[in-house]
Formats: C-alpha cells, sequence, structure tokens
C-alpha cells in the first residue's frame, strides 16, 4: 500500500456532476484523513441559514440552479485555505466550478505540494433518480442515509428535499454543470494527478478506489515536483 509522507500536503479537489456522490465520499476521505473538507456549497448554505451577507447575495442565484460569481467564490475559497488546519492538505467539493475558478487555485497551490484532482463519473440517468430522492435535515443541514426514517440520526430534525433538488433546477444544475463545469475535466485530464473513479458503484467500493487513486496520484505529483 501507498503512504503518503507526512511532510507532504494531500491537496485533493473532487469533480462531478450534481448527485455523483462528492459530498459523501469527499467527507468519509477529509475524515479519515484528517483533512479539513472544504465545501463551497455548505459554506454558501450556512451564508444562507444564518442570514449572513453572503447568504443574501447568494440565495436566488443558488435556489435557481444557477452559479454565484466567481470573484466571490476565489476570495472566499483563498481565505479558506489561508486558515492554519489547510496546511497539511484539504478536500475542495464544489470548487473549483468554472476554468476561472480552476486558473485561480492553480495560482493558490504554489509551495503547497501537489494538487491531485478526482473526478468521479456517474451516468445522468442515475443522477437524475439520486437527486429525486435524496433528501436532508431541515435542521443541520446533513445528507439523510438510507436507513434513516423521517427524521435525522443526528439531531433529530426533519427530513426534507434540498431546495435545489426539485426536477426543473435539477436540469438546470445539470445544464450549468456541462457548460461551465465539465470543461474543467479537460482543463486537468492531463495532468498525471487527474483520476477519474467510477461513481456508479456501492459507496464503500467508490470510497476504495478514491482511496488508492488518490495516494497514487499525489506519489507521482510529489516524485515530478
Ligand atoms: P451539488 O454538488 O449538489 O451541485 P453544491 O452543494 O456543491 O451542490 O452547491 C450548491 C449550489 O451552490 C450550486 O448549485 C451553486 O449555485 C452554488 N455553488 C457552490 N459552489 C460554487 C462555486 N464554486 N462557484 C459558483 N457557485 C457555487
Amino acid at each position: 500500500m501507498i503512504q503518503q509522507r507526512p511532510d507532504v500536503a494531500l491537496n485533493v479537489v473532487m469533480l462531478g456532476p450534481p448527485g455523483a456522490g462528492k459530498g459523501t465520499q469527499a467527507e468519509r476521505f477529509a475524515g479519515s484523513h484528517g483533512l479539513p473538507r472544504i465545501s463551497t456549497g455548505d459554506i454558501l448554505r450556512e451564508g444562507i441559514h444564518a442570514n449572513s451577507e453572503l447568504g443574501r447575495s447568494a440565495k436566488a442565484t443558488i435556489y435557481s440552479g444557477g452559479l454565484v460569481s466567481d470573484d466571490v467564490m476565489i476570495k472566499i475559497v483563498g481565505e479558506r485555505l489561508a486558515r492554519p488546519d489547510a496546511g497539511r492538505g484539504f478536500v475542495l467539493d464544489g470548487f473549483p466550478r468554472t476554468v476561472a475558478q480552476a486558473t485561480a487555485l492553480d495560482g493558490m497551490m504554489s509551495g503547497r505540494g501537489p494538487l491531485v484532482v478526482v473526478d468521479i463519473v456517474v451516468p445522468e440517468d442515475v443522477l437524475l433518480r439520486r437527486l429525486a430522492a435524496r433528501r436532508i435535515c431541515g435542521n443541520c443541514g446533513v445528507n439523510a442515509q438510507v436507513d434513516w426514517t423521517t427524521s435525522c440520526a443526528s439531531c433529530g430534525g426533519e427530513l426534507v428535499h434540498r431546495r435545489d433538488d426539485s426536477d426543473q433546477v435539477v436540469l438546470e444544475r445539470l445544464k450549468v454543470y456541462h457548460r461551465q463545469t465539465k470543461p474543467i475535466v479537460d482543463f486537468y485530464s492531463r495532468r498525471p494527478t487527474f483520476r477519474a473513479i467510477d461513481g456508479n458503484q456501492p459507496p464503500d467500493l467508490v470510497t476504495a478506489a478514491m482511496d488508492t487513486a488518490i495516494f497514487q496520484a499525489s506519489a507521482i505529483g510529489e516524485a515530478r515536483a
């Protein structure tokens, strides 16, 4: 098994369409390797929940399935990556989403070690079924697991459909994904640290495939640095 050298940061970007399982896998990988998971969707939803200036300005865009502006997102991620807990590495979930964001991220990476990019690939009909079935906790926002019935196992809150998971908004999010986010796959795909993973298999198998792919890619990235 490939081990990560303790002095090399593990910097991971997760790509994939809405419903690919990025959030779940990012959480698992970050949790098992002691890295912060930085989800821009969660940061924005927390802003909406707290009615902060960011939340108020981003709300309409998010609920219609569009993208928040590059300037705002690049600033948020730049500040988050500058925090000490991201020094040993991070798992980015939801950023970059445009080529402008990917270019800005490259600029933020100087002196930080290799950037491993994982693309979780899932056929569109499977994504549509998953998003229609997805429920989150209306109180704390975590994704519901299949064995939860009507309430959240961590806080007891009621399970609800995510507001931007309604049929019409999902179609818009997938359209935006193909137009603005899919080009990032081309942006990264020729790098030696890029890996595509089959996301249409049981979650534990995706987790295992990701673990292997990330450590291999990181070792290659480090050897070339
Ligand atoms: P999913 O991965 O299920 O599409 P997220 O939780 O990552 O959803 O994001 C929800 C919404 O937040 C997006 O549809 C978009 O409006 C906004 N958002 C999140 N990250 C970004 C980003 N990097 N750039 C622009 N908008 C973003």
